[in-house]
């Protein structure tokens, strides 16, 4: 038998049964296993784990455990300075582009607000979401952890129950994405890119009261849905000032 030390930190506790949490716990085991498959064992996805020091030293996920190891298991660090140690996540995707899970309507008009490309369905089986996310580069944002076990799995955040600008918050300081923000680029329906388009083209879209105040509108280039500074917009400005101050 083996006997291994784990201490896992910050918000990964929030994975683990009371009694293993913010303290250490011993495992016993027999053979070879990877500090991935045990740190997926006690409850904790992958994704979730930004560095893993055993005796101090920075080990991947395919370090196999040795017995008296003591492992100590961390998330992303925001604040502290482990520019010498590894990060797990080393390779980042070249654009944040997301897809969210079914429980996860409520983000989806303001993270597409901020001009991040979401892609949402309803309908959408886990398979269909992984599958999605594996052949488009996109990161799982899902509340449901057992999601983030699965092998294929690469890129995905644990989205804590919240309010919605707490989650987006999370999302923002996780990835470190505050500088990608453009307001107002994306379509809230479809996903897609807006364009401005001029008054004159639209006239006969626009509601007589909007025509009279607003001069600036933007179209949607694949529902061609139109936009402009209206009371909805001035709400949702609101809401983008709360999650980034
Ligand atoms: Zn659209």
């Amino acid at each position: 038998m083996l006997k291994v030390t784990f201490r896992f930190y910050e918000e990964l506790n929030d994975f683990l049964p009371k009694y293993r949490r913010k303290a250490d716990f011993e495992a016993m085991f027999k053979g070879k296993r990877s500090i991935k498959d045990m740190i997926e064992s006690f409850g904790v996805p992958h994704t979730e784990v930004d560095l893993i020091l055993v005796d101090g030293k920075s080990v991947d996920f395919n370090y196999i455990l040795q017995d008296k190891d003591r492992v100590s298991v961390y998330p992303v660090f925001e604040f502290l300075n482990i520019t010498k140690v590894t990060h797990l996540r080393k390779i980042p995707l070249r654009r944040n582009k997301f897809i969210a899970d079914i429980n996860l309507g409520n983000i989806v008009k303001y993270m597409r607000a901020l001009g991040f490309d979401l892609f949402y369905d309803s309908l959408l089986s886990t398979r269909e979401i992984i599958e999605i996310s594996k052949r488009e580069n996109r990161i799982i944002l899902t509340k449901d952890s057992k999601l983030l076990k699965f092998k294929d799995v690469s890129h995905g955040i644990y989205i804590h129950t919240g309010t919605t600008i707490e989650q987006i918050r999370r999302i923002l300081n996780y990835l470190d994405i505050k500088d990608d923000i453009k307001p107002f680029s994306r379509c809230l329906q479809c996903n897609t890119l807006l364009d401005v388009v001029p008054k004159d083209k639209i006239l006969d879209r626009i509601p007589p009261m909007t025509k009279e105040f607003c001069d600036k509108y933007v179209q949607c280039r694949s529902c061609d849905k139109i936009y402009w500074e209206g009371t909805h917009f001035i709400n949702m400005k609101k809401v983008i000032k709360q999650i980034l101050a």
